[in-house]
């Protein structure tokens, strides 16, 4: 197995082996930009030394043969006492994780050496002696867990005793002391001196590297990224360049697009006399690359040459890192760049428009989830205060929320129910949990690629930075005069990058009031709003799923219709039980005789029919599957503990209410200990008589009423929780009776289907479909019974711990288990189909809207997925992705 590659041996597409950085960089060299050489270790090595807990066979040999092709590419040896080569070890998986994992920068570096920097930078022994102390502090920290405030202690002592404010306010001799004091902590924490060797060095700085890929926020990451556990990271050996040699050197990151709205143009930021990390830690506010163009022509021209060159060549928004050592260009990296949902859209079209990508690709560069996020609220300002401050809107959305300082403070504060806030000077990778837990993050320094702009806008979170007015301490943060405290609230706009105190009101988004179709006129040219409108257009034109949606009530059917629902994929009829309708199934329940019951049944039929037509107008022409009642009845009852209580208060003063007595009787009668798989769904139909009859009665009854208006109702009566097709086969000869009773010759069809949602249901399906002209999976109750998981108590009990072993990536609620509960799918659909050709399958479960889920649904054939309201946009989108 080959472990190591030359920067010019791969290329883009070995993301996989060489990690998104390693890939990029190996592309960037073969168009011959100016990549300083180097080389990257791959995955593989990575994962077999995670497994193994031990280096490598064969990859040391592999390793120096690489670095004496370095070498001879740079004419220096590394850690060379006269003339040393340096080397950065930088860590680069298959997805970008910003910040997550680690780097050491200037290996090679020792005491020797440090006197060959100086002369290589010209004398410049300030800089040789910064960048050693660097490299003890980064490898301290990195390679041997040293903690990192004792070397920021050192610093702090070592300004104290110049009585300096900053670090570039001390010269060699301080930086020199600096040095040794660092070794001391070095050693002190290790038992052992800093490592001189260069290759020793080199070779355990690559192992903390390959180890960081399973440090905790790395773990943490992973998991909110939905990133697989098992990748690894490739780590690239990469000959150092330095921003940090004077006033002609500096280091940028710089976006070809703007990646918060999308707008053309180029956007970045630059930091002249600094090294590495300092632009993205947000540690000093930053020049725009307008600001460079004054400073550096010849770079700035070639750095936009370059910039055009990347993404012609990516056919994408490219971001990239970039170094000037003293006043030449070089590339560190590039990746097609993170961007908010707004700009994914709007870069998607300007990129169809430009002729650079075709419909189908603009379709693949949108998701479901960034849809979603555009279709958030924002702030009505209209008689809101005025603005506290402004940063720089660094990811969109209006949050408010108590004020937190840390991260910790975060968690606890939502752990609550409080939205939170939090504020930080710039954020750093040990804040991920509070940001996380947090509504929106407000820092005062940072720009749009600080690490919280990053991060922020990768989980679609409310973020605004760089609000340099703001003097934040330990529990407050000033503006001027004004003061805001642990605990007050205050709200920020991602968009516009504005603090204001309190709680602004939020409106609703111009995504959602296009699909209302009362977007505000003047806003009709909106870009965003084109966009979506265009790609999702062209989504609908190539997705062979329908997409349906799941609603109660003739207003919900309307929205849905609006957002371009094709039909109702579930009602669920019990909902029109609820309110004031609770008594009348009271008085069923508690029915001594048949004429009682048929009384209760009476009254409510006529409610159910009114509730059954106003879906079918609002849904006309559109198929509407109505399922009948399935939770278990004493769900409609009093609870059983606080009956029990009135009816004990009640005798205590001699006072007995027959209604009472009678209905806790019932409540104990109907008392189950595992209700979801108790007397329910069909279970119901065919235990109280009469009650199914009424429904499908009704049913029938509002598509003929609806006929004779003139209009095309298209009902389908679908029979819930049914295990065997001969509970199927009894509901449909009693259905099939009344409904011909009531149709007769108005013309109205309607079929009779059941959900799948039993595992023998799945595993029987060929003999079901005999007695069903439809299927639709209730993915909720078949994930429920499959695994055995209760869907109502999991979630908070112990799903975290099965996350945390990685047992499974995300709940098999929120999106499909393919292997386990999708197999059951696959057999029901496949044998459903032999046994019934052209029969109907549809998927009503949550996962319906679920946009990996809508993908397995349209691999395995179905004709549809039905989702709430809001959810029918994405859930259109991610059929028209799986088509293409
Ligand atoms: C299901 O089980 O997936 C379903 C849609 O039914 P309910 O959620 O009402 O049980
Ligand atoms: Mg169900």
């Amino acid at each position: 197995m080959k472990f190591v590659y030359d920067f010019a041996e791969g290329n883009k597409d070995l993301k996989d082996l060489l990690g998104g950085k390693g890939a990029n960089l190996a592309e960037m060299t073969n168009l011959g930009l100016p990549v300083p050489p180097g080389f990257t270790i791959t995955t593989e090595a990575c994962q077999q030394f995670l497994s193994a807990g031990t280096h490598v066979d064969g990859l040391a040999a592999e390793i120096d043969e690489h670095l004496a092709t370095l070498e001879s590419a740079m004419g220096r040896r590394l850690g060379d006492p006269d003339d040393p080569l340096l080397v950065s070890v930088r860590s680069g998986a298959k997805f970008s994780m910003p910040g997550m994992m680690e780097t050491v920068l200037n290996v090679g570096l020792n005491d020797d050496s440090v006197a060959g920097l100086s002369r290589q930078a010209g004398g410049n022994d300030r800089f040789a002696w910064d960048s050693y102390r660097r490299l003890i502090q980064m490898f301290g920290k990195t390679v041997c867990e040293v903690p990192g405030h004792e070397f920021e202690d050192a610093l702090h002592q070592a300004k104290v005793a110049k009585g300096v404010q900053d670090d570039v306010q001390l010269d060699a001799a301080d930086l020199r002391a600096l040095v040794s004091a660092y070794k001391k902590v070095f050693a002190k924490h290790t038992g052992h001196d800093f490592p001189q060797d260069p290759r020793e060095q080199l070779d355990q700085a690559v192992e903390a590297v390959f180890g960081s890929w399973n440090a905790d926020r790395a773990v943490l990451y992973r998991r909110q990224e939905r990133i697989p556990t098992d990748l690894g990271t490739a780590v690239n050996v990469v000959a150092m360049v330095f921003g940090n040699l004077g006033a002609d050197s500096g280091t940028g990151v710089a976006f070809t697009r703007d990646p918060a709205t999308g707008e053309q143009g180029v956007y970045g930021d630059y930091l002249s006399d600094a090294q590495g990390e300092d632009v993205v830690a947000g540690i000093r506010n930053t020049l725009s690359l307008a600001d460079l163009e004054r400073l550096d022509k010849r770079s700035y021209d070639e750095l936009m040459q370059i910039m055009a060159t990347l993404e012609g060549h990516y056919r994408d928004l490219c971001d990239i890192e970039f170094t000037i050592e003293r006043g030449k260009l070089w590339m560190l990296q590039t990746r097609v760049g993170k961007r908010t949902a707004a700009a994914a859209f709007t870069i998607a079209a300007q990129l169809v428009d430009e002729g650079v990508i075709d419909l189908d690709e603009a379709l693949n560069r949108v998701t479901g989830a960034q849809l979603g996020q555009l279709m958030f609220p924002r702030f009505d300002l209209a008689g809101s205060p005025d603005s506290l401050t402004r940063g720089i809107g660094a990811s969109p959305g209006a949050a408010y929320g108590q004020v937190v300082f840390t991260s910790q403070q975060a968690v606890e504060v939502a752990a609550s129910g409080a939205p939170v806030i939090l504020v930080r000077r710039e954020t750093n990778p040990d804040d991920l949990p509070g940001m996380i837990a947090a509504n929106g993050i407000l820092t005062s320094r940072g720009g749009k690629t600080s690490h919280a702009a990053v991060v922020a806008r990768g989980m679609g979170k409310t973020c605004v930075c760089g609000a340099d007015e703001m003097v934040v301490s330990a529990t407050s943060f000033a503006i001027g005069s004004h003061t805001v405290r642990e605990g007050d609230m205050i709200s920020i706009d991602g968009t516009s990058g504005r603090v204001y105190p309190g709680e602004v009101p939020v409106r609703p988004s111009e995504v959602v009031q296009y699909f209302e179709g009362d977007l505000d006129p003047a806003r009709a040219n909106d870009p965003l709003v084109a966009a979506v409108h265009r790609i999702l257009t062209h989504a609908d034109g190539k997705r062979r799923l329908n997409v349906r949606t799941n609603a109660d009530t003739g207003t919900d059917a309307a929205r849905a219709r609006r957002f371009g629902a094709q039909g109702i994929g579930l009602c669920r009829t019990e909902h029109m039980f609820l309110g004031d309708r609770r008594e009348l199934v009271e008085r069923l329940i508690l029915a001594r005789d048949e004429t009682e019951r048929n009384a209760a049944l009476s009254a409510l039929q006529p409610l159910q029919r009114a509730d059954f037509l106003d879906i079918f107008r609002e849904m006309n022409g559109l198929p509407v599957t109505i399922r009948l009642i399935d939770p278990p009845l004493h769900e409609f009852l009093p609870s059983l503990e606080e009956l029990a209580v009135k009816v004990a208060v009640q005798r205590e003063h001699g006072r007995r209410v027959e209604h009472d007595e009678q209905l806790l009787a019932a409540v104990r009668r109907m008392h189950e200990q595992n209700p979801m798989l108790g007397l329910r769904g069909v279970r119901l139909g065919l235990v109280i008589p009469g009650l199914f009859a009424m429904q499908v009665r009704a049913i029938a009854e509002a598509a003929v009423a609806l006929a004779a208006e003139g209009g095309n109702p298209r009902p389908e009566i679908m029979v819930p929780l049914v295990g065997a097709v001969q509970e199927l086969e009894t509901v449909r000869t009693e259905a099939e009776r009344i409904i011909a009773e009531i149709v007769g010759s108005s013309g109205v069809e309607i079929l009779i289907g059941t959900m799948i949602e039993v595992p023998r249901a799945a595993l029987t399906a060929g003999q079901i479909a005999e007695a069903a002209e439809f299927f639709s999976f209730g993915t909720n109750d078949l994930t429920q019974m499959a695994w055995g998981f209760s869907r109502d108590d999991v979630e908070g009990a112990f799903f975290w711990r099965y996350l945390e072993l990685g047992i499974f990536g995300i709940s098999p609620f929120e999106s499909i288990d393919t292997d386990g509960v999708g197999r059951l799918i696959r057999i029901a659909a496949e044998e459903g189909r032999a046994a019934r050709p052209g029969l109907k399958l549809g998927v009503c479960g949550e996962h319906g809207g679920d946009p990996d889920s809508v993908h397995f649904f349209h691999e395995v054939g179905l004709d549809y997925v039905s989702c709430s309201p809001f959810r029918v946009p994405i859930a259109r989108l991610e059929a028209g992705r799986a088509a293409v």
